[in-house]
């Protein structure tokens, strides 16, 4: 019977370029004792995002990941939807970030807060992250699972750690942002997290078979 399931000790390709996320997908991934390889250390370039969806970007990540490298691969689309923006920056979050000179995150969460005050949005202002994983296989077969966390969004900006808009977002029922978080902490509430947590429960760890095909 064809193989389904990761197991502890076989080789996982994380299918992302950003830092930050890679640090949270290991994080996450290591209870479960996979061997965690990013694109980076494959040398793999980073392909267009051309979808208009979490899901659709996800996919074209984690199969171009999959298909270069002969590995199972891990790729995760993800973004802050604002309710008064409707929605935006959503899929294009990255892309809000983007200079001459590269990302600039700080610049992103100013642009945020600058559209915003343009549209007159009255606070909170409610905001969300959302999370789509895709893990996909050399043969083509995949399987998705999301995750969400709900808050509001601050100006002006609180704390260092993490990554992204993390400074800016604060989930409902928490005092602290995420950047003002410990690594532990957001963790385990995560939009991130909590995609993850549906891959793990779906036997695709260890054993079981919820591949889906595709
Ligand atoms: P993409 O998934 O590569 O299109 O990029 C998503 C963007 O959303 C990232 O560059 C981050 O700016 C933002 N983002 C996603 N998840 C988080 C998070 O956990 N904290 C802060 N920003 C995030």
């Amino acid at each position: 019977m064809e193989k389904t399931a990761l197991v502890a000790g076989e080789h996982l390709l994380v299918a992302s370029h950003n830092e930050g996320k890679l640090e949270e997908m290991r994080a996450l991934l290591a209870p479960l004792g996979v061997q965690v390889v990013s694109a980076r250390d494959m040398g793999l370039g980073e392909p267009e995002e051309t979808e208009d969806s979490f899901l659709g970007n996800a996919r074209i990540k984690a199969h171009a990941a999959a298909s270069a490298t002969g590995l199972p691969a891990l790729a995760d689309d993800s973004g802050l939807e604002v309710e008064a923006l409707d929605g935006a920056p959503g899929v294009r979050t990255a892309d809000w970030a983007e200079t001459s000179f590269g990302r600039d995150f700080g610049l992103a969460m100013k642009r945020t807060h600058e559209a915003l005050l343009a549209c007159g949005a009255a606070q909170p202002w409610r905001a969300r992250f959302c999370c789509t994983l895709v893990l996909a296989w050399p043969d083509g077969r995949e399987a998705a699972f999301e995750g969400q966390i709900e808050g509001r969004l601050v100006w002006p900006i609180r704390g260092a750690e993490g990554h992204g808009y993390d400074p800016m977002f604060l989930a409902d029922g928490e005092e602290l942002t995420f950047a003002e978080m410990s690594a532990e902490q957001k963790n385990a509430i995560s939009h991130r997290s909590r995609a993850l947590a549906q891959l793990v429960t779906s036997g695709l760890f260890g054993g079981g078979d919820a591949r889906t095909g595709g």
